[in-house]
């Protein structure tokens, strides 16, 4: 950790003041975030991300404890110095209305106008290179509404970069995206955080994204408790299996995915012929047996024997031996 971190929470407490009673989301947070550091809050849904990031952005109290930025606590700071500190990107769709890109990267810029809110050339030129940097130059007079999800939340980066605070605070951007877009959007946060050195905090429940493109992970667990660290060293540390996983799923750390527990699995006995047995072949083919219920036995005596050659499928029970010229067609013999 860096001497002066970005972002420092100590010993905060999140949650809800309610009429009736304090309602506590996670408690006793002492985590940091480092310039130019990219770390993604991952939990189950209702662990208490977005508790969290409002909290973080002083939208919502803490029930103890503090958020410090540069050092300086959050709670002291007035609106205007808190928006030059952060930003924050929400989830929900923005209905721009008849807003154009420009006007809404624009929007970022408030902080530090004047009463009136008009721009100087010196504002104008940070919108333009906010634009540039978030890959929709030439798109400046297009409407919010008619534009894609993936560019809309683009849009909304701009903003925050237009903002030209130290710390990005993103709560699921990603959600509305599809597969593209989220790499898209993700390697592009990435790369403004290393080349302009802010710190980001990117919430999301998507375990793939988080464990390839976190440098860091806050791990929240159901209880909001959160564990901080590279997102392999949680993996091998149980972490991930214990944070998502259920009593039919569990998390297969070799594979890094999760798998349903099933008592009534049937051995098979795979083997490669005339191709490696790391071929894509091999892999793809257990995949469709998994779902059929079989799992992988090295046992060569009993049980069903399956050699994958690079022409065909071939099942081999004693003498017997049928081939199949397809997965599809191996698939419905066995199902
Ligand atoms: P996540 O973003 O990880 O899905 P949230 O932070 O939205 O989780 O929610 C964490 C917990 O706080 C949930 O139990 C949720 O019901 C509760 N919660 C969220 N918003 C409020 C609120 N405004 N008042 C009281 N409880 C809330
Ligand atoms: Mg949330």
């Amino acid at each position: 950790m860096v001497e002066c971190p970005h972002l420092l929470l100590e010993n905060l407490s999140t949650g809800y003041a309610e009429p009736r009673g304090r309602r506590t989301v996670s408690s006793e947070l002492n985590l940091g975030i480092a310039s130019g550091e990219v770390v993604m809050l991952m939990g189950p849904n209702g662990s208490g991300k977005s508790t969290l990031m409002h909290t973080i952005a002083g939208l919502l109290p803490p029930l103890s404890g503090q958020v410090k930025i540069l050092g300086r606590s959050l709670a002291r700071l007035g609106r205007r110095d808190v928006a030059r500190a952060l930003s924050l990107v929400l989830t929900e769709r923005v209905d721009g209305g008849n807003m154009t890109v420009w006007d809404v990267v624009a929007l970022g810029r408030y902080p530090y106008t004047n009463f009136f809110g008009k721009l100087q050339r010196e504002d104008e030129k940070m919108v333009s290179e906010a634009i540039e940097q978030s890959h929709l130059k030439g798109m400046e007079q297009r409407l919010i509404a008619e534009l894609s999800d993936g560019e809309r939340q683009r849009v909304m980066v701009a903003r925050a970069l237009a903002q030209d605070t130290p710390l990005i605070l993103l709560d699921e951007p990603t959600a509305h995206l599809d597969l593209p877009s989220r790499l898209d959007l993700v390697l592009m946060l990435r790369r403004l955080a290393h080349e302009l050195g802010k710190s980001m905090l990117i919430s999301t429940h998507e375990l793939d994204l988080a464990l390839s493109w976190g440098d860091r992970l806050w791990l929240m667990d159901r209880e909001g408790k959160v564990v901080s660290d590279i997102p392999e060293a949680l993996v091998l540390g149980g972490h991930v299996g214990r944070v998502f996983g259920t009593e039919e799923l569990s998390y297969d750390v070799e594979r890094g995915e999760f798998l349903v527990q099933r008592e009534d699995l049937r051995p098979i006995c795979l083997v490669a012929e005339g191709i490696p047995s790391e071929d894509h072949r091999v892999y793809w083919t257990m995949h469709a047996l998994s779902r059929l219920g079989y799992k992988r036995s090295e046992d060569t005596e009993t049980g069903l024997k399956l050699v994958v050659t690079a022409t065909d499928w071939q099942i081999k029970d004693g003498e017997e031996v049928r081939s199949y010229g397809s997965l599809t067609d191996l698939v419905s013999a066995l199902s």
